[in-house]
């Protein structure tokens, strides 16, 4: 248990509604009865906490001040309420960042992830980057503890990857992937796991594109010096990718592979494109594409083939390329901003 004498833990913590975060003492979260308190050990860093970082138009109307941020995170159970049944203290968790209603529509029916009333952990709820963190125990995942702690700090974002990557069937299908940060790549080898025959990566960051061929890329192809139909031609494909996963966010990227794509192929798109970003919609309608929005993880049929995935061989170790203390946490954000680096991990272990 948490004791009287120890109430304030460290957090990195967005003080002041300015650029920065500041590392700094702050009450430990309090635990409901329906809530598990985790000591946090690895948190890993998402493009999220950058906007949040850099305090750029979506945080300055999203996020109240002051705010402990942070929502992937692997921890320890400490402490659980009153009412929590399933967890107890020294298990191996990790936890969904949405915590949802429970009273609307989609999740009366089980659609948790299309709740049209969630909160996020780190963005309007106190977050994962600090010793303790308090979440409802319908947000806790019970980790298998054969995985690495590292790993299952990038449940978050490999959830994100997952729940994209196998929106359509990829068996025996060609897939196209703009976009080789941790997400893209984490998708490589999500869709060679499921049975894509070709997975071809698209980006411009030579150390990405590196990044994607030992993830088990086809191709990770570099958009400067190279184009898709070259691609195709190359490797045999008549009709274009059967499978799209947007996942770069850049307008360019979703024109690139609205032209690639085959007559009635399958889109998911993750990557958030700006309000302005404008496409060809005869591609759309003539070629009879389908576009699906992702938002999220499905709680929880995605945070279980996650895990049954990771157990019967998928490995995305290589996506985590930068380790830090905590106190660190400049270093980190830094190398983020850089580009130079796939998953960053925070080490909040004493
Ligand atoms: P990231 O920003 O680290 O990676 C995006 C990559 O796309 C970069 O490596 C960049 O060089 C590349 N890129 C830029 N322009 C390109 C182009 N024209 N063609 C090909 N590649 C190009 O992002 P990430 O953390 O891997 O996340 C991927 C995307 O998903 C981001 O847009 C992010 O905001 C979004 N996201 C969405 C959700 C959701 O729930 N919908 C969750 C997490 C992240
Ligand atoms: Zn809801």
């Amino acid at each position: 248990m948490v004791t009287q004498g120890m109430r304030t833990m460290l957090a990195i913590v967005k003080r002041e509604r300015t650029p920065g975060l500041w590392l700094q003492e702050t009450p430990i979260p309090m635990l409901g009865a329906f809530d598990v308190l985790i000591r946090v050990k690895r948190s890993s860093i998402c493009g999220t906490d950058m906007h949040i970082y850099d305090w750029d138009s979506w945080a300055q109307k999203t996020v109240p001040t002051p705010m402990v941020i942070g929502h992937e995170f692997v921890g320890v159970v400490q402490a659980v309420g009153s009412h929590v049944h399933d967890f107890h203290p020294g298990m191996v968790v990790t936890g969904e960042g949405h915590v949802v209603c429970g009273r609307c529509r989609n999740c009366l029916a089980g659609r948790r992830h299309l709740c049209n009333k969630t909160s996020g952990v780190g963005v309007n709820r106190p977050g994962a980057f600090a010793q303790y963190l308090s979440i409802p125990e319908t947000n806790v995942w019970a980790a298998d503890p054969n995985i690495s702690l590292e790993i299952l700090s990038c449940f978050d974002p490999l959830g994100n990857a997952v729940h994209t990557a196998l929106s359509f069937d990829v068996l025996g299908e060609d897939v196209l992937i703009t976009g080789a940060g941790p997400i893209g790549l984490m998708a490589i080898a999500i869709a060679k796991h499921a049975g894509a025959r070709f997975v071809v990566i698209t980006d411009m960051n030579p150390y990405r594109l590196d990044l994607a061929r030992k993830m088990g890329a086809t191709i990770a192809l570099d958009i400067r010096t190279a184009n898709l139909s070259t691609v195709m031609t190359d490797l045999g494909m008549k009709e274009g990718f059967d499978v799209g996963l947007e996942m770069s966010g850049n307008a360019q990227a979703l024109n690139d592979m609205l032209a690639a794509m085959c007559h009635g192929g399958k889109i998911a798109l993750l990557g958030i494109q700006s309000k302005a970003a404008a496409i060809d919609w005869d591609l759309v309608v003539f070629n009879g594409l389908t576009i699906k929005g992702i938002y999220g993880r499905e709680m929880y049929e995605t945070w279980y083939k996650m895990t049954s995935m990771l157990q019967s061989g998928l490995d995305i170790s290589r996506v985590i390329t930068h380790r830090f203390p905590y106190f660190e946490f400049e270093q980190a954000f830094r190398v983020m901003k850089s580009g130079q680096s796939g998953k960053v991990i925070l080490d909040w272990s004493e």
